[in-house]
């Protein structure tokens, strides 16, 4: 049987790129139209390769390729591209960049169509790009992919009596808030301060794309951090290589970034 060859236009945002052999290329892309693919790129690191800026970290944009169902896919040409260069420059937003394609990487399976995804990644990294806070962001994207990873937090307000005015607490047993009248059910509640809770909140139901600044406190953000890990660590169970690297920063940061509030 013949094998199906389906040479067509496609969107694409590279998520990482891995050496293949001596001269060629891995590289991963999140697509519109096919989801996520791993495409050889032959001759990619010969110099003078006419899509070596095409398939640069932090790329997007409209190509041309081979793309398979199964197996390796191939990218022929690009069409137009362009490139989130404050994300290269920059080793912190390069690094949350990175850990937010590497939770993309592990929550969707190969060639899953995930058209949502791709324009919340496309805006996310514009966000990033253009000077956003990219710890939060990366925050959003944590919070917004936990019903993806199976943990649906419920955060529209108590899980027992449906109470939505804070304040409001967090519990592991119970997978969502409790209100004070509730507090009681778990001795283990997490004692979030409020305006932790709040951007929890906002940011499980808030639309990258309409986005256009952000600001949250160095406090806000560290308590922040410490709820997503342990939700992360004790309930998702995926720790991608990139966020080790982000906890290693915050270490080097923390004595030179005293509380601001
Ligand atoms: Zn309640």
């Amino acid at each position: 049987m013949a094998q199906r060859h389906k040479v067509t236009d496609f969107h694409g945002i590279i998520m990482y790129r891995k050496d293949y052999q001596e001269r060629d290329l891995l590289v991963k892309m999140l697509t519109l139209e096919h989801g996520k693919k791993m495409f050889f790129v032959r001759g990619a690191k010969k110099r003078g390769f006419k899509l070596t800026g095409d398939i640069l970290p932090f790329t997007y944009g409209h190509y041309v390729g081979d793309i398979r169902e199964e197996g390796l896919s191939y990218v022929n040409a690009s069409k137009a591209t362009e490139h989130f260069s404050h994300i290269s420059e920059d080793i912190f937003k390069n690094a949350y960049a990175t850990y937010i394609m590497s939770l993309l990487d592990f929550a969707f399976p190969d060639s899953e169509p995930i058209p949502e995804w791709y324009d919340k990644l496309h805006a996310g990294m514009g966000l990033i790009d253009q000077g956003l806070d990219a710890a939060v962001i990366a925050n959003i994207f944590e919070v917004q992919l936990l019903p993806v990873f199976g943990v649906q937090p419920e955060l529209r307000g108590c899980v027992i009596c449906g109470e939505s005015k804070p304040p409001l607490d967090y519990s592991e047993s119970y997978g969502g808030l409790l209100c004070p009248r509730h507090y009681h059910m778990d001795p283990r509640r997490l004692h979030l301060d409020q305006r932790t809770v709040f951007y929890l909140r906002q940011f499980s139901v808030l639309d990258l794309a309409t986005l256009n600044s952000i600001a949250v406190k160095t406090e806000t953000k560290k308590h922040l951090r410490r709820f997503l890990d342990q939700i992360y660590n004790d309930t998702v169970g995926v720790h991608p290589k990139s966020k080790r690297f982000i906890d290693q920063m915050n270490e080097w940061e923390s004595p030179l970034t005293p509380d601001s509030d």
